[in-house]
């Protein structure tokens, strides 16, 4: 993730295409756009001075319409093409500056990339194929036969390991491409534009399955699209390339809300915010009662004085363990009741913070705000339907107003 310590770091990187480009990049450096170099000296500016810093376990994606620059920039990591400008950091080494002998070290050892027509050879098995990386790299045959196998087993085609590549469908043949890529154990995955040309069924079913593997390989990873849905399902953090430039780099979260200009807005226009944004980031911060800190008089008054219907209720580690509600507080003065545990509602609704808003709208619809909760359990805030709507856009914050609207007030039970 973007708090991981960086694993690649590009650095003021320029790449322009023809046999000198020095006199473009001079003009480049004065401010010329790619038009103008194109026009004054007949070289095409394929990077424009990109910078940025991509996290160790990462799923990093750069997304632009065609001819943004993405393959370009991408290849320069490995330099499959030569940059002409810039510093580009693995691991702390400028892979921009070493030598062809340190080269082909660093893509036999740290970097393995898979393409977007597959790359398989048709006279190899699906087993060989997905040797192939591991034979350049010299190991024995019987080792990297074994290491082949448990890759493809990984991505579900080990029963498919002695057929031919022409023997399956294009979504496996990119498995087998994945597989290839994977058995290396390379820490950098390079995938350019590796599921554009899978049917869309296929194609978002290898996304789920990068998802899932990323979860137990942790490589850094730098997957290429064009497709903008595509680059805010999967992608930890996305870089939005435009003519080379780099316009807007964060998480799909920070691109849906915040895009930098009118650009990114329209590319993220249509795009499904219930999907990308995360009940993480609209919690409402609220304060809760905290048992065994306070009565349940304190409690009624403070929820009267804040004109609060509800609280949550959190034990000493900070996770929500009752809810409150202004009822049934009222009731428990009114009977002389002392002990809050008596008092609050123990059914409630709770949510990670890395759940999408998508998968709550159920929850949402029971008129109890819903606690939201991080990973270790602790109490982030809550969330009550009019914050969805607002968020996804469907009433502005103007229709519903600067204050919070209450959730129907309910003392009853909540299933979830
Ligand atoms: P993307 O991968 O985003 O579609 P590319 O990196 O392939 O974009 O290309 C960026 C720009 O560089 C485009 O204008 C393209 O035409 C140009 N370009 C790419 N390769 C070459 C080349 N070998 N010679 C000249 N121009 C090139
Ligand atoms: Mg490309």
């Amino acid at each position: 993730m973007e708090s991981s310590r960086p694993k690649i770091k590009i650095e003021n990187l320029v790449k322009i295409y023809g046999k000198h480009p020095e006199q473009a990049l001079k003009l480049f450096r004065q401010g010329g756009n790619r038009d103008e170099i194109l026009q004054a000296t007949g070289h095409v500016l394929g990077v424009a001075d990109v910078t940025l810093s991509i996290g160790e376990g990462e799923l990093f994606v750069i997304m632009g319409l065609s001819g943004s620059g993405k393959s370009t920039l991408v290849r320069c990591l490995n330099r499959l093409i030569e940059p002409t400008s810039g510093h580009i950091y693995i691991d702390d080494e400028d892979v921009a500056r070493v030598d062809l002998k340190r080269l082909r070290e660093i893509r036999r050892t740290k970097i393995s990339m898979v393409f977007q027509r597959f790359g398989l050879f048709p006279h190899k098995s699906v087993l060989e194929n997905t040797e192939y990386g591991l034979k350049m790299r010299g190991m024995d045959p019987d080792q990297r036969r074994q290491m082949a196998l448990d890759t493809l087993e990984v991505v579900g085609l080990r029963k498919w390991a002695n057929y031919a590549p022409s023997a399956l469908s294009g979504g496996m043949q990119q498995r087998v491409g994945l597989a290839r890529a994977l058995a290396t154990e390379a820490p950098i995955l390079l995938m350019d534009e590796a599921f554009s040309a899978l049917d869309p069924l296929i194609r978002r079913g290898m996304q789920d399955e990068l998802i899932r593997l990323q979860q137990d390989l942790h490589r850094t990873v730098v997957f290429i699209s064009h497709d903008i849905q595509e680059a805010l399902k999967i992608g930890d953090r996305v870089a939005i390339m435009k003519d080379g430039y780099l316009v807007q780099v964060g998480t799909p979260e920070e691109i849906v809300t915040n895009p930098v200009d009118d650009y990114i807005a329209a590319f993220t226009q249509d795009v499904n915010r219930a999907q990308v944004l995360k009940t993480g980031s609209i919690a409402r911060k609220t304060v809760p009662f905290i048992l065994g800190k306070g009565s349940v008089q304190g409690a009624l008054e403070d929820m009267r004085t804040h004109q609060r219907e509800q609280m949550y209720v959190v034990d000493r580690h900070g996770s929500p363990v009752g809810l409150l509600t202004l009822d049934n507080l009222e009731t428990a003065v009114s009977e002389g009741t002392d002990d809050i545990k008596a008092v609050m509602e123990t059914d409630f609704p709770t949510v990670e913070t890395a759940t999408s808003l998508e998968e709550i709208f159920h929850l949402a619809q029971i008129g109890v705000p819903i606690a939201v909760v991080g990973t270790s359990g602790k109490f982030k805030g809550v969330i009550e339907q009019a914050d969805i709507f607002a968020s996804i856009g469907r009433l502005t914050q103007d229709d519903l107003g600067r204050e919070p609207v209450p959730a129907a007030s309910t003392g009853g039970r909540v299933a979830v």
